[in-house]
């Protein structure tokens, strides 16, 4: 590949606009460009890496014996009546009607339509075990999409479903999942981590979270620290993480005191969870805990109508000593509501503040909700409350707790990229699924499904592999993995023809490989290079040349050095 028949077009200027290292880099080399909020244009590099990661994700998958279908993107109502999920699902399915008013979603994801497809297509139980996947493009109305494609609206995933028999072969179809992810993640060259997780909007029983490691992760994941060295401990996103035995928990953080009262990014995070649609409906969020008396303190802030913040009282009360889950009675003795109290409660009910809490001691809170473990539980800190200096502070498990494997609890933070759940017969039972049994009777197949944020991933990776200059992709993510760069290939046909020749050879050899023959003077040329990640440079000049030698360096090298062709040959991949 020619580079001057190519289009790049990068930026020396830093984006204001972009927090993380990994947003900001991906708008400075070119790769995405903004069309509207959380949705965006792949430029031709921003592309080529994006293919890179689809084609990992695409061979593991078939290897693993999972086969590709393609499902649409728009998906009737009618079908989400079937499961509830279009009333349960919430502000994130964007819902849209065609011009005879009939009313579809933009798939956020894919079970009811999979499961049409496999009502229709599945009448045996020899048609088992079978796993289907697309590489597609989904729609989440996300509160707030922020860090580019990290968190955006419209983002590439891979979802695979699986249908069994029966549990053990549904198990043994996760398993397999399980195995391909680690080898797509591995063959990425991700540091990751697979976690439990909680099952969210999805349901099931078992599921567990892929993580690739970054301190700019959303996610806090706790992880059991063994002293050995192995990554099979017990690892937990803090969602849903346990602890065996408390270690000595910290008092109140000081970094508290900056944390807001429960505002309306609380109740939108709850009414998110919730799948309730904010705007329309009257929204509480509970704040309880204990003093030092042990007193319960309970505190209610109210958002009415269209995220308007209706009352928040916190104040000047010395620090709680505790805290638990304000139980759903509690909650509606306060509020004098039926149950379901984020439910569509209208009019606002009065609010009776039962007591001011010092902000300090907002460490210790949890946030309530109308059903049990939707709590703190769903709350994703840093994007749905501003993060405090420890994450310890406010979650179930704190650093130094004892985990079930005897192991002390550790907290990391983590981007999730990929997630896969254990269905059961949700999906198939309430969509009327069933296959013939080899006693010929009707059964409900059993359900897995698997969801790799492809898109995501690029920005992950990112995360994790940067310098000062720019992107250092791990191989094999990166758009080439060698460039080869030619010192002024206009005045220069020598130089520019040996460069050619290299690319040529190179190329030949099966290697990814662009010719950087745009003419530019070295230093922009190659910090280009360094700000896109290539993993591999060789400089072709003429002073080279004259010595019979390359100069090379590796993107995570320090020091350029001149090796002559063979030796050159030999550094490359
Ligand atoms: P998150 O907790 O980050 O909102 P999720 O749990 O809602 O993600 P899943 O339903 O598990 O997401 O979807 C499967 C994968 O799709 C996720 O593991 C993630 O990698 C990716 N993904 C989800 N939401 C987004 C998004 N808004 N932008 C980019 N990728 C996403
Ligand atoms: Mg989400
Ligand atoms: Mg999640
Ligand atoms: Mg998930």
């Amino acid at each position: 590949m020619r580079l001057s028949q190519f289009h790049l077009h990068t930026e020396k200027e830093t984006p204001a606009e972009a927090e993380l290292a990994s947003h900001r880099l991906m708008l400075r080399a070119g790769m995405i460009r903004k069309l509207a909020a959380g949705i965006y244009t792949w430029s031709p590099l921003g592309l080529r890496v994006l293919r890179k990661v689809e084609a990992v994700v695409r061979e593991e998958m078939n290897a693993a014996g999972a086969v590709e279908l393609l499902m649409p993107s728009i998906q009737p109502r009618e079908l989400w009546e079937e499961t509830g999920r279009w009333e349960k699902f919430g502000g994130q399915l964007l819902k849209i009607r065609d011009r005879k008013d009939a009313e579809y979603a933009y798939g956020p994801t894919h079970e009811e339509v999979i499961t049409d497809f496999a009502r229709q297509e599945l009448s045996s139980y020899r048609q088992l075990p079978v796993t289907f996947y697309q590489v597609q493009a989904k729609f989440r109305d996300e509160i707030r999409p922020r860090f580019g494609v990290m968190r955006a609206r419209e983002f590439l995933m891979k979802d695979a479903y699986s249908f069994d028999v029966d549990a053990e072969g549904m198990a043994a179809s996760y398993a397999k999942m399980h195995a391909a992810y680690t080898r797509i993640f591995s063959r990425l060259g991700l540091r990751f981590r697979a976690v439990l997780a909680d099952t969210g909007a999805i349901g099931g029983d078992a599921s567990q979270e892929f993580h690739v490691l970054a301190d700019s992760g959303e996610d806090a994941i706790a992880w059991s620290d063994t002293g050995r060295d192995d990554a099979d401990g017990y690892a937990a996103n803090v969602e849903t993480a346990r602890a065996a035995a408390p270690g000595p928990r910290p008092a109140a953080s000081e970094a508290m005191r900056d944390v807001d009262t429960p505002t309306q990014k609380t109740c939108e995070a709850v009414a998110e969870l919730m799948g309730i649609p904010l705007a329309r409906t009257v929204k509480s969020v509970a704040v309880v805990g204990r003093d030092a008396e042990g007193q319960p303190q309970l505190v209610l802030a109210m958002v009415r109508g269209d995220h308007e913040v209706n009352e928040i009282k916190l104040g000047k009360v010395p620090g709680l000593a505790d805290y638990r889950m304000a139980t759903e009675a509690e909650i509606l003795e306060h509020l004098g509501s039926e149950p379901g109290f984020l439910g569509p409660v209208a009019p606002a009910k009065p609010v009776r503040v039962v007591a001011d809490l010092e902000v300090a001691a907002m460490a210790d809170f949890v946030v309530g909700a109308n059903r049990a473990g939707a709590h703190i539980a769903g709350v994703n800190w840093g994007r749905d409350l501003p993060e405090p200096d420890t994450v310890a502070d406010i979650r179930n498990v704190v650093e130094g707790d004892r985990a079930e494997d005897g192991g002390t609890l550790r907290l990391i933070r983590g981007i999730e990229v990929g997630h896969i759940f254990q269905l059961g017969r949700k999906y198939a039972e309430a969509m009327g699924c069933t296959v013939l049994d080899a006693a010929g009777k009707a059964a409900v197949p059993m359900m897995g499904c698997y969801g790799i944020g492809v898109s995501r991933i690029v920005a992950a990776a990112i995360e994790q592999n940067h310098d000062d200059a720019g992107i250092v992709w791990p191989e094999a993510m990166a758009p080439w993995t060698v460039a080869v760069c030619v010192i002024n290939p206009k005045n220069d046909p020598a130089v520019a023809e040996a460069a050619t020749a290299l690319h040529d050879e190179l190329a030949a050899r099966g290697l990814d490989v662009v010719l950087d023959d745009r003419g530019l003077r070295p230093g922009p040329m190659f910090a280009d290079m360094e700000l896109i990640g290539i993993p591999h440079r060789v400089v072709v000049s003429g002073r080279g040349l004259e010595a019979g030698t390359f100069e090379y360096r590796a993107r995570t090298a320090t020091e350029a050095e001149h090796l002559d062709r063979a030796s050159l040959l030999e550094r490359l991949p």
